[in-house]
């Protein structure tokens, strides 16, 4: 039996491992969940569902303590870092955006092992996560990176040639004119159903520079031996190239439920976590070169990556700042990667060359969220 702590447990990471969790009791105990709490009605079902000890919301504690006599309820801005604490056997962290963080660190410093699907952990602070986690104590959930790693063991590290990221193009991938794009058209993804900011973010194609950025950190591989290819029908998840030529690819139907089940479960796996490939249907697999100047995200990503220090932090804070402005309707779909790209070239050799701490972490970041929204006002209407 495992004691799995989920934080974020009403995103779309979340709620699919409270699934796989529901499917298999025998095999977990879910003691802490952690979300926004903007859907109290959510928080209560599912601290009800997996009678859990411990619940960590910032909005509507009340609504929900009332409601839940017997569960410790944690709230406040710092709830998710706190419960990431509780000692137990993995912590999902399913939290979208670099407000996760901290609670990585938290999990790590505690010593849990920690079941990753928040990769802006390791764009806002790769170096700094990297040197806090012992070795195997961070498992991917990104459904690239628990490809590559499944892969991976077909090999030894220093017989890794390059590692090799699939994406599914996003929305656009086919659509020659980017101005004109609306939030409906690109919250729409082709192939996977995930949270509005994973979905633009795969739309801009960001998704995957962040994705590149995570599998160096994770892989300890250089940049120049990571590539990102277009692979429209997101079966094949990713792959390792080894020193002999030969390729390992990891495939299922795109589902992030292989991945969450993988992370729960290692070194074993879970029976039916996920639908197999049907074969008694033909399928055809593409992949194909990703077009680098309709997509600049993949190169920026890239250059921040190899520069290191709070380089990846500021091309996070200033997309994630960008993108919150296309939702609100504040400026074009195309605006978003072009401004990322100003506030990326105008700190380029004043950015710190290390991040000692979450601190050091938030003040990048909110110095380069603030000089995105001075780009973002040259750009309002
Ligand atoms: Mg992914």
């Amino acid at each position: 039996m495992r004691e799995v702590v989920i934080l974020g447990s009403s995103g779309s990471i979340g709620t699919q491992a409270l699934e796989i969790i529901a499917a298999n009791p025998d095999s977990f105990r879910v003691i802490a969940i952690t979300s926004a709490g903007t859907n109290p009605a959510l928080v209560i079902e599912q601290a009800k569902a997996f009678n859990v000890a411990f619940v960590g919301v910032v909005n509507n504690a009340d609504i929900i303590r009332e409601a839940l006599p017997g569960v410790k309820v944690i709230d406040g801005p710092f709830a998710s870092t706190e419960i990431a604490s509780i000692e137990c056997d993995v912590v999902l962290n399913g939290i979208t955006g670099s407000i996760g963080l901290g609670p990585t660190l938290a999990a790590l410093d505690a010593g849990n092992t920690l079941a990753l699907a928040n990769k802006e952990s390791l764009v806002a602070a790769g170096e700094l996560v990297m040197s806090k986690a012992r070795a195997h104590q961070i498992l991917p959930v990104d459904s690239e990176h628990s490809a590559i790693w499944q892969s991976s063991l077909a090999g030894k590290k220093e017989e890794i040639a390059r590692l090799i990221l699939t994406a599914s193009g996003g929305a656009f991938i086919d659509r020659a004119d980017l101005s004109d794009v609306s939030v409906k058209d690109a919250l729409k993804h082709p192939t996977w159903s995930m949270g509005a900011v994973v979905t633009i973010n795969s739309a801009t194609l960001v998704n995957k520079g962040l994705e590149i950025i995570e599998a160096h950190h994770l892989f300890g591989v250089p940049y120049n031996k990571i590539e990102a290819v277009i692979h429209r029908q997101s079966v094949v998840h990713s792959m390792v190239e080894f020193v002999d030529g030969s390729t390992i690819a990891q495939a299922s139907p795109p589902n992030m439920k292989g991945a969450i089940a993988y992370a729960l479960s290692f070194p074993g796996r879970l029976a039916k976590a996920t639908a197999p490939i049907n074969w008694s249907v033909m399928h055809n697999w593409s992949f194909e070169p990703i077009d680098q100047g309709k997509f600049p995200s993949i190169a920026l990503a890239r250059h921040c990556g190899e520069l290191g220090g709070g380089m990846p932090t500021i091309f996070n804070a200033a997309n994630e700042t960008a993108v919150e402005a296309f939702i609100d309707g504040k400026i074009a779909f195309s605006s978003i990667v072009s401004v990322v790209e100003s506030v990326v070239t105008e700190s380029e050799g004043s950015a710190p060359l290390t991040l000692r701490d979450l601190a050091d972490v938030r003040a990048i970041e909110d110095d380069a969220k603030s000089r995105t929204r001075n780009h973002l006002l040259r750009l309002a209407p």
